[in-house]
């Protein structure tokens, strides 16, 4: 009998505070780092020393990589895909404790001594002794360690399946790990021949309310998108204020108009987005000067379940229409009142459109020497570049101006939902079934991941091809932003994901329950596992 390094629930405590060690913050030395010291720990399995070539590291971008290890038993077609990601938020809200952000024993250890700082119910935790702090315990090096345990058993014990771990970089930020995993598993299934029959994420179960206590499994993953606008009035002088239109009052009428929109509300399954909110708003003026501000920006969250790129633009669109003309309509009030002519009338302009526009007037070698100068610059992230490269189009076609230019700041998570696929429900019935009588857990279904996942990039459906509409509007799109649509249309199978239980992921009192993260849900995920083996 083969001994299990992973197979106890002290192993399993043991490994997650060594791998919550491994500091890997979203864009940090550690996040490139760290899935070489993953592999390194697999390579310890004597499976991947008789196999080293299905342990693989992959390039994502900005030298990060992604990691996949694969077992295959010889006689098997169903494989399920492990997913997890690697990259942490970063930790200064920890203050005088944020050097033991990531030392989980230390950190609870030291919280004791600081109760009256916590918050009620994370104070309640700490007493019950039933929680491990520490940044990346919940969100979510805890599902790489259970899918670490979970490949080491199943290779052991050469269980008839294939299980492809597969662990990213980047998930709190852009989800380049991602972007970049979709195609490697398409290569993969052709080379391996491989079944893709289930992708399984171990993101954490979050909260529905403050306080909810309750076990969650979720059968798809709610979809997140940037419509952003710049504003581009007319520049004056503070002494003649009619001169020209200020960016920041065009932008005021689209905001009010934005901000809680419910007609971007979708519901389904019996369940609701939330609304829209800014996620920025700010004149792209350099400095304090006299001179006014003619160019702004904003950024505006909206969530998704069934809409497509091209829908929510249109909606978007209508929304810009209507402010433009109740903003022309006061600026036009105040010019005769104060018997000014109009510098113009505020337009609505697609980004595409402006686009071609530009492409029409200077030629395309403008155009790729114009974004090249922009995609250049290193200090911009892809917001910033998709907004300056809008803005700089505009000031070379300030015949367009007054305007709003409305376009996709990255990134982009289609939403992806499996609720009505038989293997999930099978699952997700096994796993109530199992939780209630083997722990006394009870499980809940939720159709739509509510924290933003990976799995955005699985088992895409846009039968209107709407996502084009995303990609002719996205200024960065093809440069230092894309999406392999194609390669995720080729990953059809349905999403599930389960996790451990923890609380307040990304504050610093981020928490894991630990007799749901090293006993009870590796369990029912192995039974899951095995359950669907044997169908
Ligand atoms: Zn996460």
């Amino acid at each position: 009998m083969n001994q299990l390094k992973w197979g106890t629930p002290a192993a399993l405590r043991e490994l997650l505070c060594e791998v919550v060690s491994w500091k890997s913050m979203t864009l940090t030395e550690g996040e490139r780092l760290f899935p070489s010291k993953v592999q390194g720990k697999l390579q310890e399995l004597t499976y991947f020393q008789e196999n080293s070539s299905h342990l693989g590291l992959h390039d994502a971008d900005l030298g990060r990589r992604f990691l996949t290890a694969l077992y295959q038993h010889p006689k098997a077609e169903k494989t399920i895909v492990l997913i997890s990601h690697f990259d942490v938020v970063n930790t200064e809200e920890y203050g005088d404790l944020e050097e033991f952000a990531f030392q989980p024993e230390i950190l609870t250890k030291l919280l004791h001594g600081k109760k009256n700082e916590l918050p009620e119910d994370a104070r309640r935790d700490l007493e019950s002794g039933d929680y491990l702090f520490g940044r990346g315990t919940m969100d979510m090096k805890m599902g790489l360690v259970m899918h670490m345990g979970l490949i080491e058993k199943a290779s052991v014990e050469q269980w008839p399946i294939n299980l492809l771990l597969l662990t990213v970089p980047d998930e709190e930020v852009n989800s380049a790990g991602m972007r970049a995993a979709v195609s490697k598993l398409v290569e993969m299934k052709e080379k391996h021949d491989l079944h893709y029959t289930l992708f399984l994420n171990g993101e954490p179960v979050f909260t529905q309310q403050p306080g909810d206590t309750q076990y969650y499994v979720y059968s798809g993953s709610i979809g997140k998108i940037m419509p952003s606008a710049l504003f581009y009035g007319k520049e004056t002088h503070v002494g003649e204020p009619l001169g020209g239109i200020t960016a920041p009052f065009i932008a005021s009428f689209l905001t009010q108009r934005m901000e809680w929109n419910t007609s971007f509300q979708e519901t389904d399954l019996g369940e609701t987005t939330p609304l829209p909110v800014t996620l920025q708003l700010k004149d792209l003026k350099m400095e304090y000067s006299v001179q006014t501000p003619y160019r702004a920006a904003a950024l505006y969250n909206v969530f998704l379940m069934k809409r497509n790129a091209a829908e929510v633009m249109d909606i978007f669109e209508k929304i810009a229409v209507d402010a433009v003309l109740a903003c022309n309509e006061v600026y036009n009030k105040i010019c005769t009142e104060q018997g000014v002519v109009p510098v113009g009338q505020v337009k609505v302009i697609r980004y595409e459109d402006l686009l071609k526009h530009a492409l029409d007037k200077f030629g395309s070698d403008f155009l790729e020497s114009t974004k090249a100068t922009i995609l250049a610059n290193d200090a911009w992230d892809d917001r910033e570049k998709s907004l300056r490269i809008a803005d700089t189009l505009m000031i070379q076609c300030q015949e367009l101006a007054p305007a709003i230019v409305l376009l996709y700041a990255p990134p982009y998570y289609p939403a992806v939902n499996s609720s009505d696929n038989e293997l999930v429900e099978q699952c997700i019935d096994f796993a109530k079934k199992y939780g209630h009588e083997t722990f006394n857990l009870s499980v809940e279904q939720i159709h739509y991941f509510n924290g933003i996942s990976d799995l955005s990039y699985f088992n895409y459906v846009d039968e209107e091809e709407g996502w084009t509409t995303f990609q002719s509007n996205t200024p960065v799109w093809g440069e230092s932003y894309s999406i392999p649509f194609d390669d995720m249309k080729q990953l059809q199978a349905p999403v599930l994901n389960i996790g451990p239980f923890g609380k307040d992921a990304h504050k610093r009192t981020e928490r894991l329950h630990t007799k749901s993260a090293f006993e009870i849900v590796p369990v029912l995920v192995e039974e899951m596992v095995r359950m669907v083996m044997g169908k």
